[in-house]
């Protein structure tokens, strides 16, 4: 990759010498780099205190064995995965996903993202992130529990309510969190606030489960509202995915007056022009765990085609990726603008390819980078710790309502930290550096510790 100034050049040539295999997590820090150029140029400090060399190398990287013993009583073997990144403005925070595809350098990178997204909600949380190669997918129940089980063993001597406080991601909802909790509790014997997204009997916050889908409209129609004086409101939306973040995006761009037409999961996807029944989905995904290809069966009027691509040809004037990273290539984005669309919001973590990107923002479509767009879920996971350490409920609307003025605050920023370094309506950039001035100027503040 190539940059204009020397200084970040050499950060990003020393990351790719040393990590030359970690794919992810190189596109990820050089997306950032490239957008904190600016930021370097007028800030000598930055250099001076070697911060991008700091905050590019995680403070602790830690991986395990987890053991476990499947139905069958056979010994099964998964490797484990803890990255705590930065920890300049607050405790470690970040998901943990349990997916086959899950390596050193996707935990790098969504840890890497995370001290950002973190930093943008204006809550005290530092950026981490972890998981598995574990596949929950055809598990039974009592074999997720053991593996949870087995993970939280080896996890729990590293986390704590005040050191690094886990979530969910792909694969870990509130199934597994619950068991890990459960884990961390019997081997610490406290019960704290350590993972959130917990089960509302035991510490979790209303809301949490909707947080990141309807986070994600908020932030959008805020960006409609003030760079297209337009909203949500009779629009036609594409969503794929069909987990949480998808789910409850539908939800939300629903209730704000647009039509959901397509959804898709890792085999295919749907398209129902009368609006996706969301009540049929939520039985398909949240209580049978089961397939979207059944969506088709059961409503009449809809269809479901083979293979995930296809969905970005469906035509909309919104587009929300909720599914997983590089899930839009340069053609794919191709297609979204040959669609005449006005708006890609990403939910996913970098659902788009650096090259789908540039077709974007070349087409002048507005366009949301993941770290702020999807920042819901985090923010609040924020909440579900102040709630944790205040031994007290908040209600649904009183988080919801949080939770909108968060995504609204975080969408200024980032329009505003384009704007004064000359990149008006890049929220790209825009994210990265308002995300980034916050972590540097407490990195700077309290010496070279890390
Ligand atoms: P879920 O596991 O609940 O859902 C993921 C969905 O995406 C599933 O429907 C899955 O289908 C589908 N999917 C996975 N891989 C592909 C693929 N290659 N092509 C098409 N579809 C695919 O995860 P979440 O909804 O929680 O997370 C989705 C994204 O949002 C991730 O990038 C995650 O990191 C990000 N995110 C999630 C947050 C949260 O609060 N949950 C917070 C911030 C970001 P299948 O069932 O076939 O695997």
């Amino acid at each position: 990759m190539q940059f204009s100034n020397t200084y970040v050049q050499s950060v990003y040539d020393g990351l790719e010498k040393r990590y030359p295999e970690q794919k992810e997590f190189l596109e990820a820090a050089g997306n950032v780099l490239f957008s904190l150029q600016p930021v370097v140029e007028k800030n000598p400090q930055i250099e001076k205190f070697a911060i991008l060399e700091r905050i590019t190398e995680p403070e602790r990287t830690i991986m395990f064995r987890v053991p476990w013993v499947d139905d069958n009583g056979k010994v099964q073997v998964n490797r484990g995965y803890r990255v705590q990144f930065n920890s300049a403005i607050g405790p470690y925070k970040g998901g943990l996903r349990f997916h086959p595809t899950v390596n050193l350098s996707v935990i790098k990178f969504l840890g890497f993202e995370q001290i950002f997204k973190n930093s943008l909600t204006t809550l005290p949380m530092g950026g981490g992130k972890g998981g598995s190669d574990f596949d929950p997918k055809g598990k039974s129940d009592m074999e997720v529990m053991r593996f949870c089980q087995s993970f939280m063993t080896e996890l729990a001597k590293h986390i704590g309510p005040d050191t690094d406080v886990p979530a969910g991601d792909i694969g870990v909802g509130g199934r597994e969190v619950g068991y890990m909790f459960g884990q961390y509790k019997r081997l610490q014997n406290e019960f704290t606030g350590v993972l959130t997204g917990k089960g509302l009997s035991f510490g979790g916050s209303l809301a949490r489960t909707e947080a990141t889908g309807y986070g994600l409209c908020y932030y959008v129609e805020e960006m409609l509202k003030c760079m297209k004086n337009d909203s949500f409101a009779g629009k036609t939306v594409v969503v794929s995915g069909a987990g949480n973040v998808a789910i409850y995006a539908t939800e939300k761009a629903t209730q704000l007056g647009a039509k959901v037409v397509a959804l898709c999961d890792s085999n295919g996807y749907i398209v129902d022009n009368n609006g996706v029944n969301l009540d049929v989905v939520k039985q398909i995904k949240e209580v049978e765990r089961g397939r979207i290809k059944e969506y088709a069966e059961r409503v009449p009027g809809s269809e479901y085609h083979e293979g995930c691509k296809g969905i970005w040809t469906v035509k909309a004037d919104v587009y929300l990726p909720c599914a997983t990273q590089n899930e839009i290539d340069e053609e794919s984005a191709k297609a979204i603008v040959a669609n005449g669309a006005i708006a890609v919001g990403e939910g996913a973590n970098m659902p788009s390819t650096p090259e789908a990107i540039k077709v974007f923002q070349n087409a002048g479509i507005l366009f949301s980078p993941a770290k702020a767009s999807n920042a819901g879920g985090v923010a609040v996971s924020g909440l579900e710790m102040s709630q944790n350490s205040e031994r007290l409920s908040w209600s649904f609307e009183e988080v919801d309502q949080k939770l909108e003025n968060i995504m609204k605050t975080i969408f200024h920023s980032c329009y505003d930290a384009a704007e004064k370094y000359g990149m008006s309506g890049d929220l790209v950039a825009g994210a990265n550096i308002a995300g980034f001035e916050k972590v540097c100027n407490a990195m700077i503040a309290q010496g070279i510790t890390y």
